[in-house]
């Protein structure tokens, strides 16, 4: 479920440039942190105002209500940043392509996790705020449907809310009580003597991790944590034209950290299948044919199997090899929405290596002649 961006910035889908761009300098200025407006929705505004005030890409949020970024190892930047990790292969767990990267827990969650109590008074504090992770995946998909786009539908393992409690650890209609190890105060107090003397570290309680309630029936599902790796299955859009290595973004889809965090997003890196016939070029659409030597010196019409059906071309007489035919329109789309390159045929001459003795004297004719 991406944001609706127009609805972010109070304008209609129609809107001029003029219009949303007014619209954005007022929310912006209404909402800015530092006149005490709510960061959240700022950035949401400076987020619906870089996609809808870019022609190319409120093209491709028109079309297919989610935004994907330019090329392969571009940065984008979420709440928490984020970057592609360039060169690093990914070990995909079950599932194949559907998979998630597993090597990506990061230690400094932990080391936040058990300090996160401290000063914070109660609730956790700070971590308790923090956004869930970004998942990356790849998905490979056809040459055909980078042309013209696809409907996919991916599988994923996810840190999700748990379905069955909503969230709450608790079986559903399960009274809540104040949590016996931490009395309800949502951490725990550890004193630790060590040579340098004694010190005492706040952590969150693990038995109702942070809230001070514990259900009086624990969920069966989540064993109270209200998070539980789940399967995640989406239907996407691949948009037509798509390259090799692009990254499609869907926001909101990534894991969370707890039952209330903000999610993380999803970035899905496009891998295109090599075709046997057909390959891309900037947005043309290259493919080599090889015709006999009679067509290429006499000319010829040929019926050809392309992306877009059967297509009559003709093959003009005194065709050289490597002489490039081009079909206008038939290539890749530049970008969503937009035009198509051409397909360009190139062809190959093919000399007959084994000649029955009449071609033979045939040539031998033509050898006469000056050919
Ligand atoms: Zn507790
Ligand atoms: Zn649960």
């Amino acid at each position: 479920m991406a944001k609706d961006y127009y609805k972010v910035l109070g304008v209609p889908r129609n809107a001029t440039k003029e219009e949303i761009k007014k619209s954005y300098r007022m929310l912006a200025h209404k909402f800015h942190p530092d006149k005490g407006g709510n960061e959240a929705q700022f950035k949401e505004i400076n987020e619906a105002y870089q996609v809808l005030s870019d022609e190319k890409k409120r093209a491709q949020y028109d079309q297919f209500g989610q935004v994907f970024e330019g090329a392969a190892g571009q940065q984008h930047a979420g709440a928490g940043g984020f970057e592609w990790p360039g060169g690093i292969k990914f070990d995909f767990g079950e599932g194949g392509a559907g998979g998630r990267n597993f090597a990506d827990f990061d230690l400094s969650d932990l080391f936040e996790d058990f300090f996160s109590g401290a000063g914070a008074g109660g609730r956790g504090g700070r971590a308790r705020e923090r956004k869930g992770k970004d998942i990356q995946m790849e998905l490979e998909i056809s040459f055909q449907e980078s042309i013209f786009g696809a409907k996919k539908e991916i599988e994923f393992s996810k840190i999700g809310k748990c379905v069955h409690c909503g969230g709450t650890g608790g079986e559903p209609g399960a009274k809540m009580k104040t949590c016996p190890a931490c009395q309800g105060k949502g951490n725990i107090q550890k004193t630790q003597r060590t040579f340098l003397g004694a010190f005492t570290q706040v952590a969150t309680c693990p038995d109702c991790f942070g809230s001070g309630k514990k259900p009086e029936e624990v969920c069966r599902q989540c064993r109270g944590r209200g998070i539980k790796e789940m399967r995640e299955r989406l239907e996407i859009y691949v948009p037509k034209g798509i390259r090799d290595g692009e990254v499609l973004k869907l926001t909101g889809k990534g894991e969370v950290s707890f039952a209330g965090s903000v999610p993380g997003d999803l970035f899905i890196k496009i891998r295109v299948l090599p075709h046997p016939v057909f390959r891309r070029q900037g947005d043309d659409i290259v493919m080599r044919l090889p015709i006999k030597l009679s067509q290429a010196i006499l000319g010829d019409t040929m019926t050809l199997d392309t992306l877009d059906g059967t297509l009559k071309i003709k093959i003009p007489e005194g065709t050289q090899s490597g002489d490039v035919l081009k079909v206008r329109g038939k290539g890749a789309y530049a970008v969503s929405g937009y035009g198509r390159g051409d397909l360009l045929i190139e062809t190959n001459v093919e000399i007959p290596k084994k000649l029955s003795r009449k071609t033979k004297e045939t040539v031998e004719e033509l050898k006469k002649e000056g050919f």
